[in-house]
């Protein structure tokens, strides 16, 4: 095992790769821009060093001065998180070339599947479903020739898209025509590749998606699946495991395809394999993230596997501490991200939080960097906490969710949590019945009595 890792993050989840290092008797060192030298991670790492200022191209993207801090400090080891330079292959090649190992896959695997279209063209050769879709589109009469082989409605993504960004909803030719330069132009300054295709957008489906591992013994394993449908812009804010749409039979088609998706381009640490599913019990991929997830923690609730010590091991050459057989999944896990936002428009509300207590009791899980008297600066991600439930089964794990949202005190910033307390009381989302376009739905209608039903339009196509 390494005897010190350098954490290229920041937030919960350097929080929460520092728990793991502990748990293993490995010494970490925190980097940080000026605007976190006071925060949690800085202060329970061993070692800490600041790499540049608030903004996050100066310093959490910086590489060689990420770099830097690693060689001074003697790390052995880059675990890079999510998000940030999680997902840049050449971030990892760089670590590499320089001696250290990055806790992650190999950067050609994190290349190819950062890129969508190489990632459907890597699916549709390992014969794992992909959503109808065309290859790259670059002028307009491309696209429309595309798009009436393909049928509306249909998305634009750009290639190097990721986190709900880079996705266009177009329903129909002239919307194509008035928002192709526009998200091609959105992605060239965002992802510095302007590269988009055409996908056929699946109305009413689930985003569900598998939790694979492998390691560098050509070991590979799934940890089941997480429902996270529950999305506002394209992005998560619920994420449960299992998914009530799935059945044993289903699980384990899915699973296949998620395996067969991870053992086509070799992988190996922990990655996450998405699929759209229809209400047919059609699934189609839609990405591999080669990272870390955010909701990885539903999967810790529901295997008992801790996945952040897992990577660290794998990343040191070991073999995978389980088989397949080993892994059993018992009750139900659910997280909600606590963003700091609107409730209802979902517009990132920064600020300084004035009072925090975090629930605590049987089932719960607070992954967190916040506390009394932090400021939830403008400069990053807008997620401040995430709370995880676990109960012997969905109704448990939904009332021990809404107990601690309930409990949970944040004062002097707007969150997310009367939303989630909202959805956690509405008879579609008890029921199970819910699709990714739940929310665009729910916003619209008044907030349902306890108790009555819903009359919820699944066909709709949410305007995106
Ligand atoms: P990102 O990389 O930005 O997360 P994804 O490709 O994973 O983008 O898609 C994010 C979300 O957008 C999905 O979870 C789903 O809700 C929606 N989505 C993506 N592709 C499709 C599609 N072809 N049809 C319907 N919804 C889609």
């Amino acid at each position: 095992m390494f005897k010190k890792i350098l954490i290229a993050n920041r937030g919960e989840i350097a929080l929460r790769i520092i728990w793991a290092c502990r748990e293993l008797g490995v010494r970490t060192v925190a980097v940080h821009s000026e605007a976190d030298a006071d925060s949690l991670h800085v202060k329970f790492a061993d070692e800490e060093v600041c790499i540049g200022p608030a903004r996050a191209t100066e310093s959490y993207l910086n590489i060689s001065a990420i770099i830097s801090a690693a060689e001074i400090t003697g790390a052995e080891a880059i675990h890079p998180g999510y998000g940030f330079l999680a997902e840049s292959a050449h971030f990892a090649e760089v670590c590499h070339a320089c001696n250290l190992k990055f806790i992650g896959p190999d950067p050609e695997v994190i290349r190819m599947m950062g890129d969508k279209a190489r990632a459907r063209a890597a699916m549709d050769a390992a014969h794992v479903a992909t959503v109808p879709g065309s290859g790259l589109v670059d002028t307009e009469e491309e696209a429309e020739s595309a798009a009436e082989k393909i049928g509306y409605p249909l998305l634009i993504k750009a290639t190097a898209g990721g986190g709900g960004k880079g996705l266009r909803l177009v329903t129909s030719r002239q919307e194509l025509r008035r928002f192709l330069p526009q998200v091609k132009a959105e992605a060239g300054a965002a992802f510095s590749s302007d590269a988009v295709y055409l996908e056929k957008y699946l109305v009413g489906t689930r985003h569900v998606e598998f939790q694979v591992f492998g390691d560098e013994h050509g070991n590979l394993v799934h940890m089941g699946e997480r429902e996270c449908s529950i999305q506002r812009r394209h992005q998560k804010l619920l994420e449960e495991s299992p998914s009530p749409a799935l059945d044993d039979v289903l699980r384990a088609r899915m699973a296949a395809a998620a395996l067969k998706a991870a053992n086509a381009v070799g992988y190996a640490n922990a990655g996450t394999v998405e699929f759209l599913l229809d209400k047919n019990k059609d699934f189609y991929f839609i990405e591999m993230n080669t990272r870390i997830q955010v909701e990885h923690p539903v999967t810790e609730g529901v295997t008992g596997i801790d996945l952040v010590k897992e990577q660290l091991q794998v990343a040191a050459g070991e073999k995978l501490s389980m088989k397949q057989s080993d892994i059993v999944m018992h009750g139900h896990a659910m997280e909600c991200r606590v963003n700091a936002e609107d409730p209802v428009t979902f517009r990132p509300c920064p600020g300084r939080i004035t009072a925090f207590h975090v629930p605590g009791g049987p089932g719960l899980r607070v992954d967190t960097a916040a506390h009394a008297d932090c400021l939830v600066s403008p400069y990053y991600d807008s997620m401040i906490a995430k709370v995880i439930s676990r109960g012997n089964n969905r109704a448990e794990a939904i009332s021990r969710m809404r107990r601690a949202l309930e409990s949970f005190i944040i004062e002097g910033i707007k969150t997310t949590i009367p939303a989630q307390l909202r959805i956690l009381t509405d008879p579609d989302f008890i029921a199970g019945n819910f699709d990714t376009g739940f929310m665009t739905r729910y916003q619209d209608k008044p907030a349902t009595p306890p108790g009555e039903a819903s009359d919820s339009d699944r066909t709709a196509v949410p305007a995106v």
